[in-house]
């Protein structure tokens, strides 16, 4: 298994619906040079999702208890749920070699940005061609419930307005297209710390 001689972590964030985790699984079966940072949730599991690979799903409890003893590098309250990145978690995909994935909301990047050193991370937004785009995909989807798909709308326009502040922006219109774009900025990056 090779390994990076200075691994990366990416930081990726959305507004839900976007199509992030689509685009990171595809970008993910091609570049095998990257690790996905598996997140904590208090938020029930999707049809589909498993525990240990998409999320480790536990109850408000066992979250609280790993904020109380520090557990997470950065964590947040997101569409109403709790959402972390545990300091274990980066550690074993450090120790792996590998460039680190983080799918996180625009809140836990704020506070990874401010922890880590700058030449450690790159920050890429997501942004979904407009509103009704958005929408349509949460409803075709099919996964969430009216007002979940309402809450995550809601949010989506003031998450937007973070955009600005990450690195790069992809607009996620054509699919192929943007799994490209996003491939395209991992080797770019990665060829600068080689360099
Ligand atoms: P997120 O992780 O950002 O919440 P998902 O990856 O679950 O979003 O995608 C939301 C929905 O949109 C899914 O049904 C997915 O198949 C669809 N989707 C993702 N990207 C595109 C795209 N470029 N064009 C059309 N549909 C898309
Ligand atoms: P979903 O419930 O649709 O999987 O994710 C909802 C939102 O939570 C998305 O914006 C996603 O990026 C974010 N999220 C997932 N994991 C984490 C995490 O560990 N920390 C933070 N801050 N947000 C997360």
């Amino acid at each position: 298994m090779s390994r990076n001689p200075r691994p990366l972590v990416f930081i990726i964030s959305a507004p839900s619906g976007t199509g992030k985790t689509t685009l990171i699984h595809r970008a993910m079966a091609r570049d095998p040079r990257l690790a996905f940072s598996i997140s904590h949730t208090t938020r029930p599991p999707r049809e589909g999702e498993t525990h240990g690979r998409d999320y480790y799903f536990v109850s408000r409890e066992a979250f609280r208890k790993m904020i109380e003893e520090d557990a997470f590098i950065e964590w947040a309250n997101v569409y109403g749920e709790y959402y972390g990145t545990s300091r274990k978690e980066i550690s074993r995909l450090h120790r792996l070699g590998k460039d680190v994935v983080l799918d996180i909301d625009v809140q836990g990047a704020t506070q990874v940005m401010e922890k880590l050193a700058r030449d450690t991370w790159v920050s890429i937004f997501i942004l979904p061609p407009d509103l009704e785009t958005l929408r349509h995909r949460l409803v075709t989807r099919g996964k969430d419930s009216p007002e979940a798909i309402e809450k995550r709308l809601k949010a989506a326009t003031d998450e937007m307005g973070y955009a600005p502040k990450y690195d790069y922006q992809i607009v996620n219109d054509d699919l192929e297209r943007a799994t490209r774009e996003l491939l395209y900025i991992f080797a770019r990056e990665r060829e600068k710390t080689e360099a």
